[in-house]
């Protein structure tokens, strides 16, 4: 049971996820600061990524729910989790913050953390639309205000992601192309499916594309860089895009030896139904969330549907 009085919105889209983890830019030597980590779902890709995680959450239900889930995992011993209210405790040294937040405590938050020492590296925080423009808003704009420049007095603010309303970001085309193909013979091995040279050749088709555009675009997660490198408090809101990728430098492994040949993307995306163990299975047996798991899985391997 989660309350939306409390600004208990539980992040479910592991798309959305993976791309807060790729936009926060961390270092496997990371202390990480999670704020609310609520049933964990961000909590887990954290620790992924860093060294250790100290989660501050209010609600003791949610700490429970919590050590419940990490307790006798890898995990569980790189993991401390405080119990209590943010704006209140003595925050502990980190060197990113990543957090969705209550939106609530979104002012004063901002505010203990830029004030907080030593200093740290960035922090990747979402917050409501609103709030985040006016973090980034320059002299001129509409939503220019006391928030803005005092923010910006403290620290280099960037707006990252751009999150839909329901915060169901799974870009629509991505969605409806990966279901499309998995459906067209429902009680079909899903690598069956895939083995398909049509299906095979779409995919190849918009991989290409993508690697082309982000050989002659660049690195894509140049916001991150440029903030990390401040020896500054660094505030980053963000908001996801339905356009945005999320996933720029992936697959640069699998094209270091030029392009990929017909059996090579093949055994790619083989690989991806492999890792998810979706090889064997039928679409007629999958849920939602193994859909939007095995469409995460492709996105992350530079596998696009759209
Ligand atoms: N991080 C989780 C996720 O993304 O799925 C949950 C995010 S939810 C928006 C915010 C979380 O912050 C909730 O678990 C809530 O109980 C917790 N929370 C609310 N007020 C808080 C406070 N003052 N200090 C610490 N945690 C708080």
């Amino acid at each position: 049971q989660f309350h939306k009085s409390k600004g208990q919105h539980i992040l479910k889209n592991p798309l959305l996820v993976d791309s807060i983890i790729q936009k926060a830019g961390i270092n496997s030597t990371d202390v990480i600061l999670e704020i609310g980590p609520g049933t964990g779902n961000l909590t887990k890709k954290l620790l992924e990524a860093g060294k250790s995680v100290v989660a501050v959450e209010l609600d003791p239900r949610m700490v429970l729910e919590l050590q419940r889930r990490f307790q006798g995992t890898p995990h569980s011993n790189r993991l401390k989790v405080i119990q209590g209210d943010v704006l209140k405790c003595d925050l502990p040294y980190f060197d990113i913050c990543v957090a969705n937040i209550p939106y609530q405590i979104s002012s004063p938050l901002t505010f203990k953390l830029l004030n907080h020492r030593p200093v740290f590296r960035c922090a990747v925080i979402m917050f409501q639309r609103e709030f985040a423009m006016r973090l980034v808003a320059q002299p001129g704009d509409t939503l220019y205000c006391r928030l803005s420049v005092n923010t910006q007095l403290l620290a280099r603010v960037s707006h990252l992601l751009k999150v839909g309303k329901k915060k169901i970001q799974t870009p629509a085309k991505e969605w409806d192309g990966l279901v499309r193909i998995c459906f067209t013979r429902k009680n079909k091995a899903i690598g069956a499916i895939f083995k398909q040279k049509r299906v095979l050749s779409i995919l190849e088709k918009n991989y290409k594309t993508l690697q082309a555009l982000q050989t002659s675009q660049g690195n894509g997660n140049q916001l991150v860089a440029d903030a990390s490198v401040l020896g500054d408090a660094d505030e980053l809101t963000m908001e996801t895009d339905e356009n945005d990728d999320g996933d720029d430098d992936d697959d640069d492994m699998e094209m270091d030896d030029g392009e990929a040949n017909g059996s090579d993307f093949k055994e790619k995306v083989l690989g991806v139904l492999r890792q998810g163990k979706y090889e064997e299975k039928r679409s007629s047996k999958l849920a939602q969330a193994d859909f939007m798991h095995l469409l995460s899985l492709f996105n992350q391997a530079g596998i696009h549907f759209s």
